[in-house]
């Protein structure tokens, strides 16, 4: 339930409201609306009696919600959040392209990839430190060592660093060096994670379980906003289907839904989704023609010798290409971007 507070509200009346709510056993949460402040009620089992609230001084009225994830819901936040990362803003409604291979391998192909998709214009660099692999005997990733390769790739590049934790015990670790830490489809719902990433003040890049319903992935995100860090990316990757011409299946509906139900930015992986080079630059216009806030492409300089995730890989050129295909769609499909303002370029990003 929502309790929305005359504009008149004094700061008294607001913690007069968080003390009665706290006195019955559920916990409040205030939040800033755009004129005037509402207070959240959370953790509360079933309906609650609206009545004793609304006759509380600078009360106006009380909106009950009707969604089982409350923080991450439209209607307890009818705005869109916004993430900021260096200069570059998520949500905002321009388009963000983030880019960069499945892990880091080395230095040298690291920072070769990052040159690459900088000079093309993606906004943030993507690299895997810990994998989570299919098979234990494939690439686990080079852990601490890869981390300190991407710290010297955002030195070097200015790009902020996208890389996933793979479980709680190497939250800290990677949120020394990220800038956005991903949590991976297989870990959605690893609890004790979205416990660990509720603490952090990092941004948390939240993939879309592999055969998660809409709900359960915003009841993910819901454990991050509930634990107190409200800066969460919810990024759609595929889902298992029955279809056998892709790796997975990339479900565009997401999008629309997602952006009606949350106020949370929502990217699209198209690389994980279909797993075939051949197909990212269709489905990458796809998401952008959907309203996506950006999309995460894997690009390797050397697919042929990749240690994960080679066959997905866009070589450099074909990124570049993707990049200046997708700039007209985001003039078009876009909320916010303002004409002549080249999507791409950091510096576009920076001055939206
Ligand atoms: C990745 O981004 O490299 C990755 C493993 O993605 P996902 O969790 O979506 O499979
Ligand atoms: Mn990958």
């Amino acid at each position: 339930m929502l309790v929305v507070m005359h504009k008149e509200a004094t700061a008294d009346d607001i913690a007069h409201v968080v003390r009665v709510i706290e006195a019955r056993g559920y916990s409040a949460r205030p939040i800033q609306g755009g004129e005037r402040m509402a207070i959240g009620i959370l953790h509360n089992r079933g309906p609650v009696d609206p009545n004793w609230v609304l006759s509380l001084p600078g009360v106006k009225e009380v909106i009950p919600v009707t969604r089982p994830y409350k923080l991450v819901s439209r209607e307890f936040h009818p705005q869109d959040t916004v993430i900021t990362v260096g200069d570059v803003r998520i949500g905002n409604g321009s388009l963000v392209v983030i880019a960069g291979p499945c892990a880091v391998e080395s230095e040298e192909q690291a920072l070769t990839i990052a040159r690459h998709v900088r000079r093309a214009g993606a906004h943030l660099f993507r690299g895997g430190a810990f994998k989570p692999r299919t098979s234990p005997y494939a690439f686990q990733g080079l852990g601490e060592k890869a981390l300190r390769i991407l710290a010297k790739v955002r030195k070097e590049t200015g790009l902020p660093i996208v890389t996933e934790a793979l479980d709680h015990t190497v939250y800290d670790l990677v949120e020394e060096v990220a800038d956005v830490v991903q949590i991976g489809a297989r870990n959605m719902q690893n609890f004790t994670l979205l416990r660990r990433a509720s603490h952090s003040s990092k941004p948390v890049l939240l993939k879309r379980g592999m055969s998660a319903t809409l709900e359960e992935w915003l009841m993910a995100a819901e454990y991050i906003l509930e634990g107190g860090n409200p800066h969460v990316i919810l990024c759609e990757r595929g889902i298992r289907t029955f279809t056998d011409h892709s790796r997975n299946t990339l479900d565009l509906s997401a999008v629309p839904v997602v952006r009606k139900e949350s106020h949370l930015p929502i990217l699209v992986d198209p690389s994980h989704a279909c797993g075939r080079r051949d197909q990212v630059i269709p489905l990458s216009r796809a998401a952008v023609a959907v309203g996506a806030d950006g999309i995460m492409v894997e690009v390797h300089h050397r697919p042929e010798e990749a240690l994960s995730d080679g066959a997905q890989s866009l070589y450099p050129d074909q990124f570049q290409k993707l990049c200046e295909e997708i700039a007209p769609m985001a003039a078009l499909y876009t909320r916010a971007l303002k004409p002549g303002i080249a999507v791409g370029s950091p510096k576009a990003l920076a001055s939206t």
